[in-house]
């Protein structure tokens, strides 16, 4: 592909950088990005900064400009979430909403279901979840029990979630539950529905993390009704739906962003390493080198997946091959702070880098497993025999 902008696209970057830099709060812009102790407070200001770009048209500029967006290509896409990290700008609070939700709704939703939710999407007026995990069907997704029975006008749905980032904050739960009989292949009979969070049934319990924040939750599900209207797809063919949103999670806007997020990360580190006579030490010189080429490595997956994008072809299970760089980057980036600024430096690992350092255990695991990840690229990408 041609990796030059072109003259729109260098316009539009320029009209996002004039627009950050009136709007973009103080705190923001350079540095690391700050973070709130409190979640929910958190919260409130990422729907108020999300309303604030989406009333510019910043959020999900590839959206059909009929649902709020632009109607950009991939590279519009990818230039606006760089720029937005490049600023230190809030992450959007709707995240699950952007890019998992609009683009399932866009993939296998009806007309109706589109209008009715992107556009709150975009505003952070409602946020999402996914009520996918549960605590026997994780990497094994597709041994999900949670049950949608066929009730007159919908369906009942009855069963227990787990793991569910920001469920506490949620309006709507992107669900799969089984809606059809057993049967030998375990992915049919399984359907997506969107369940309002504030129904009757919903319990959401927070479950705090070893970063000490209470990011995800156990969601119970008690017969609670989800008219047929919210069905999203053909009933009992969610598992493709849940595949579109998969492949999404793995590897499309979020890789982006977090190359530039940890271009600062690295430099800071490497700034305190100078500072504090770190470097001198080759295995700390040896790790924060490793992060830089492994930055590289991402940024070029990351150009691999554009031309995909650009190509009109999905994501695919290339995306697992991003995720995997993605964790190793950041959990080898987050083992060089312990290295520059923790125990290694004969101090304690404290604030941002004590969080992200906790944080980036969690990169192995969310959105599917590193093991995981590795069986799909075995399977669908080498083609090797599945045993
Ligand atoms: C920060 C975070 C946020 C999350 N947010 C959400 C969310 O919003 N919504 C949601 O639905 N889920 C969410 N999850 C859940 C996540 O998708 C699951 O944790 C993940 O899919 C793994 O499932 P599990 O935890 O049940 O582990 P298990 O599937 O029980 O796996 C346990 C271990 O066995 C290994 N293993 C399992 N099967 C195989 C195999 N076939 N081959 C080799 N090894 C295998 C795994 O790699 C892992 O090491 C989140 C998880 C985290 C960490």
């Amino acid at each position: 592909m041609d990796l030059d902008l072109t003259c729109e696209q260098e316009a539009l970057r320029s009209e996002l950088r004039d627009w950050l830099a009136a709007h973009l709060p103080a705190e923001y812009g350079s540095g690391l990005p700050p973070r709130l102790a409190d979640l929910s407070k958190a919260v409130e200001l990422g729907r108020r900064w999300q309303a604030k770009l989406a009333e510019a048209r910043w959020v999900a500029v590839t959206w059909p400009v009929e649902y709020g967006g632009r109607g950009l290509g991939a590279v519009e896409h990818f230039l606006v979430a760089e720029e937005l990290a490049r600023y230190r700008a809030p992450e959007l609070v709707g995240r699950i909403g952007i890019n998992l939700v609009g683009p399932t709704l866009l993939a296998h939703g009806s007309e109706e279901q589109r209008r009715r939710w992107m556009p709150p999407i975009l505003s952070a007026e409602e946020l999402w979840c996914q009520l996918f995990s549960e605590p026997d069907a994780g990497s094994d997704l597709a041994s999900l029990s949670t049950r949608a029975e066929e009730v007159e006008g919908g369906f009942l749905v009855t069963g227990r979630k787990v793991w569910t980032s920001y469920a506490q904050f949620a309006d709507w739960g992107l669900c799969l539950a089984r809606t059809g009989p057993g049967s030998p292949r375990r992915h049919d009979g399984i359907s997506a529905l969107a369940v309002d969070m504030h129904a009757a049934g919903v319990q959401i319990h927070p479950l705090v993390q070893i970063t000490g924040d209470a990011e995800f939750n156990e969601v119970i599900l008690e017969e609670v009704f989800v008219p047929a209207s919210n069905l999203i797809g053909t009933c009992g063919q969610g598992w493709a739906v849940a595949s579109s949103t998969l492949a999404h999670e793995r590897g499309t806007a979020f890789p982006f962003k977090e190359a530039v997020v940890h271009e600062g990360y690295l430099t800071s580190l490497y700034r305190q390493a100078q500072a504090n006579g770190a470097l001198e030490d080759p295995v700390v010189a040896d790790a924060l080198a490793q992060s830089y080429i492994e930055l590289g490595l991402l940024r070029l997956e990351n150009l691999r997946t554009l031309s995909r994008l650009e190509r009109g072809e999905d994501p695919g299970p290339d995306s697992s091959r991003v995720k995997l760089i993605w964790t190793s980057m950041t959990q080898q980036l987050s083992d060089a702070a312990l290295l520059v600024c923790g125990p290694g430096s004969g101090s304690s690992l404290s604030g941002t880098w004590q969080r992200q350092w906790l944080w980036s255990r969690a990169a192995s695991i969310a959105g599917g497993t590193s093991e995981i990840q590795r069986d799909i690229i075995a399977n669908r990408i080498l083609g090797l025999p599945r045993h």
